[in-house]
């Protein structure tokens, strides 16, 4: 069975149909990599599978229970999480940030975590009274990394975490996630970034809200459609 399951999704803003019927699955473990041109519809996706969007038609399914009707928070006390593109709030300390990633935790358990995160990513911890606003762009990253990571989500749904970045700091990013994902977190990944590919296991190419394109990870490396676009070959 697998972790996510999503049956002809149709979801938009209103009026506007962004989404035309998406079939996807994520299985326990992996890592999937939603790779997409601007405006395809990435975040569209997403925000409808947290539940920021309604879904207007299809299903979605995590652990063989339906959720598509249920509110974001109770998606997030299932297990998903959700790291949007600006990731943290500027204006809160450090601490504060992760604090909030598990808002839903006791206390007790929240300042255990942070200790093993803050292992992880000791840069952070230097500077845990600082607001995230001071951080670098490449930092910021990494907090909303650990921001997400404090709740110890199933399935962690992550939104473009190359953008505003150099490309030094994409790399970074990168090498942060191969170490900290594992165990029992599942990734689905949008990005227009090709260089994700290297974290994931399968990946779908999405145009104009359809999947155009799914496969292994060596199939869309060797696939002309992604070669061509994302590649520049
Ligand atoms: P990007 O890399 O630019 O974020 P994306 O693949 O995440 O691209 P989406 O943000 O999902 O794309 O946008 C898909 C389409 O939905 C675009 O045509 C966009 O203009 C439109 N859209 C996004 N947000 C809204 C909104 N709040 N109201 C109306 N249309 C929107």
């Amino acid at each position: 069975m697998a972790l996510l399951e999503l049956q002809g999704v149709e979801s938009g803003y209103g009026p506007m149909q962004i989404l035309w019927g998406i079939d996807m699955e994520v299985s326990a473990g992996e890592t999937v990599l939603l790779l997409g041109a601007n405006s395809a519809g990435k975040t569209t996706l997403l925000r409808t599978l947290i539940g920021l969007l309604p879904c207007a038609r299809g299903s979605i399914r995590f652990e063989g229970e339906r959720i598509d009707a249920l509110p974001p928070d109770q998606r997030i006390r299932r297990g998903i999480a959700f790291m949007s593109e600006l990731g943290v709030f500027p204006s809160l300390s450090i601490d504060e940030n992760i604090a909030l990633g598990g808002y839903f935790l006791r206390d007790a358990e929240v300042r255990r975590r942070k200790t093993r995160l803050f292992d992880l990513f000791p840069a952070l911890a230097a500077k845990r009274r600082d607001a995230a606003g001071t951080l670098s762009g490449g930092q910021r990253k990494m907090l909303g990394i650990a921001k997400v990571l404090v709740a110890e989500p199933k399935l962690l749904l992550m939104d473009e975490p190359s953008s505003g970045l150099a490309p030094v700091f994409v790399k970074q990013v990168i090498e942060v996630l191969k170490t900290t994902i594992g165990g029992g977190t599942s990734l689905l990944i949008a990005e227009q970034n090709v260089a994700f590919l290297a974290l994931a296991t399968r990946g779908y190419l999405i145009d104009h809200g359809k999947v155009r394109l799914s496969g292994t990870r060596a199939e869309l490396e060797s696939s002309d459609t992604v070669r061509e676009t994302y590649f520049g070959l």
